[in-house]
């Protein structure tokens, strides 16, 4: 045991309780309480398909409803858990009590479920979902940037923060879906050298109805970006 394993003990990083002292990084009970993301999945955004006619279709209903446009945002997606169970708690630790030291457990297992995935994408770049700023001030970190960093060392990929948000937005909840995406769409910015990339990898915590997810990709497509793809650590079940 080093030094700073004695003042910080290690934590499950799905519980947030304590682990033995024998090297083991995670609750084996907590692990097998996940849901890991499975096929037949959404051949857009990676969701796992529920219903049959679902699994017919090959679309989830979120992207079923945007079919028409959905080449202007992201291309394909891929997430590692279904947003069930102990893995909410243990993203809100994350986020909210600032628990940063599950970065690598989150990242490791990103790249073991989709290493291949990513690697046949091939993105030049892995792009953090920007949080705002004030946000960020608040949390003191954003967990995108985090993610993305754990994965590219991981992958051995560079992380670049091609977008940001410029201005504070309301609470998503109060407003409609449209005028949300209006939001959204004003407050995300992307730098002008992401033009220079043809394929990236945007990186988040989780996807739900994946609308920031399509304004992000939609806005470093109109830099010129040719193909963008997403990889979150968790997905929402059917409609987010
Ligand atoms: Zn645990
Ligand atoms: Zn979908």
């Amino acid at each position: 045991m080093n030094i700073l394993e004695w003042i910080y003990p290690p934590r499950c990083p799905l519980c947030g309780e304590l682990v033995a002292m024998n090297g083991e990084k995670v609750h084996k009970v907590c692990y097998k309480n996940l849901i890991r993301v499975r096929e037949p999945l959404c051949k857009h955004c990676g969701k796992p398909l529920m219903s049959d006619e679902e699994k017919i279709v090959e679309f989830c209903q979120d992207c079923r409803r945007r079919r028409q446009n959905l080449d202007k945002g992201f291309d394909q997606g891929r997430a590692v858990w279904v947003y069930e169970g102990q893995i909410q708690k243990s993203l809100m630790d994350y986020k909210y009590k600032g628990m940063k030291s599950y970065t690598d457990f989150y990242g490791q297992e990103a790249v073991r479920a989709w290493g291949n995935w990513i690697r046949k994408k091939d993105p030049q770049v892995l792009v953090p979902v920007p949080i705002h700023s004030r946000k960020k001030r608040i949390r003191g970190f954003n967990q995108a940037e985090l993610l993305a960093g754990s994965i590219g060392k991981f992958m051995d990929i560079p992380v670049d923060e091609l977008l940001c948000r410029k201005r504070w937005t309301e609470p998503q909840k109060a407003v409609s879906g449209r005028e949300r995406r209006h939001n959204l769409t004003k407050s995300i910015e992307a730098v002008d050298r992401a033009g220079e990339y043809e394929r990236v990898m945007l990186i988040d915590d989780i996807y739900t109805t994946g609308s920031t997810m399509e304004v992000c990709a939609e806005i470093l497509k109109k830099k010129g970006v040719k193909e963008v793809y997403f990889l979150t650590i968790c997905i929402g079940y059917g409609n987010g």
